[in-house]
């Protein structure tokens, strides 16, 4: 293996230790204690444990955590009433709705409904705008954590051509724009795009946001490119179970610079990346007044 591994595990721990110092400072000096509000509906496996992970990460950051499980039969007024009454709680700094929601609530209204100053998933269109426009929001918490894994092992994307396969409005748009606003030469590739291959291999940062387990070879990497690997995709071998990514690490840690593993790559830094928008949002509360 030639490529370093960007310990994304280790970054987002060292992050976490830097929120927990800073939400202290503020609750010594303001009273403040950033808050977060997580609301699950249902009992999907996948996003109980997502929530638990989420859940766990706030006790460590001194984000004070309000926890809403409902059930499965929820109606989507009752949703939309409690977004409502945490929109106006001051105590609330961040709301994230965990998705999927059952198929009785609309999700776009829902997310919709959300103050898009408490939007710390960065998943409302004013928060989309705003990072398109270049106005201080909130960034969705992948590509954020992603893009800490890349500025810090090339700070300087000037002259730099991103390749990022996948154009959904949570990864790929705003790792794109993220992307953009480092001075890198940005392109955007999905399932449409023409000789993949040939298009990853110009990219001197490739980032993976696909939902295809090893789809990207080390005959995709450009020799000594950063590989972001977003994916996450449970596979079977030899019968067990395995989580990998949309990249075929072992061949392309053969070729890349830098490269992510999965688990302990991006994974990590999304949930970090969760505390650090509560926090943020927090600060601008206080500046506020
Ligand atoms: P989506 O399904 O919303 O988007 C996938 C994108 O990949 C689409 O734009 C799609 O193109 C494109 N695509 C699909 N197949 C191909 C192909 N064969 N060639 C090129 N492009 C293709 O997924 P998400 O963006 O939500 O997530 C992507 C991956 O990242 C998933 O594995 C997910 O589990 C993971 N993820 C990881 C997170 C983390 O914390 N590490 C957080 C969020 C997601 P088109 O638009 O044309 O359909």
């Amino acid at each position: 293996m030639t490529a370093q591994i960007i310990d994304g595990f280790a970054v987002a721990a060292s992050l976490r230790k830097d929120i927990a110092t800073r939400a202290a400072e503020m609750k010594a000096a303001h009273g403040v204690v950033p808050g977060l509000a997580v609301i699950l509906v249902g009992e999907d496996p996948a996003s109980q444990v997502y929530v638990r992970n989420k859940l766990l990460a706030t006790a460590e950051c001194g984000v004070k955590s309000l926890e809403y499980k409902l059930p499965v039969t929820t109606s989507e007024a009752e949703v939309l009433e409690l977004v409502a009454s945490l929109n106006a709680n001051p105590e609330v700094h961040g709301i994230l709705v965990q998705l999927p929601l059952p198929k009785q609530i609309n999700a776009d209204k829902v997310l919709g409904l959300i103050d898009p100053d408490k939007d710390v998933d960065g998943f409302h269109p004013m928060n989309a705008g705003r990072l398109s426009v270049g106005l201080p929001g909130f960034v969705p918490c992948t590509p954020r954590g992603s893009q800490i894994l890349i500025d810090a092992v090339l700070p300087d994307l000037a002259g730099k051509h991103a390749v990022v396969i996948g154009r959904s409005n949570i990864v790929g748009k705003p790792m794109a724009q993220l992307l953009l606003q480092k001075n890198a030469t940005v392109t955007i590739a999905h399932s449409k795009t023409a000789d993949l291959p040939a298009l990853c291999r110009t990219a001197d940062v490739l980032v993976a946001a696909v939902g295809r387990p090893q789809m990207v070879k080390g005959s995709w990497v450009k020799p000594g490119a950063v590989v972001i690997d977003v994916g996450i995709n449970r596979i079977e071998v030899d019968g067990k179970g395995k989580l990998v990514g949309d990249v075929d690490f072992a061949s392309a840690a053969e070729v890349a610079g830098h490269i992510t593993p999965v688990p302990r790559g991006v994974g990590p830094m999304t949930i970090a990346c969760l505390m650090l928008n509560t926090l943020d949002s927090a600060t601008r509360a206080i500046k506020a007044g």
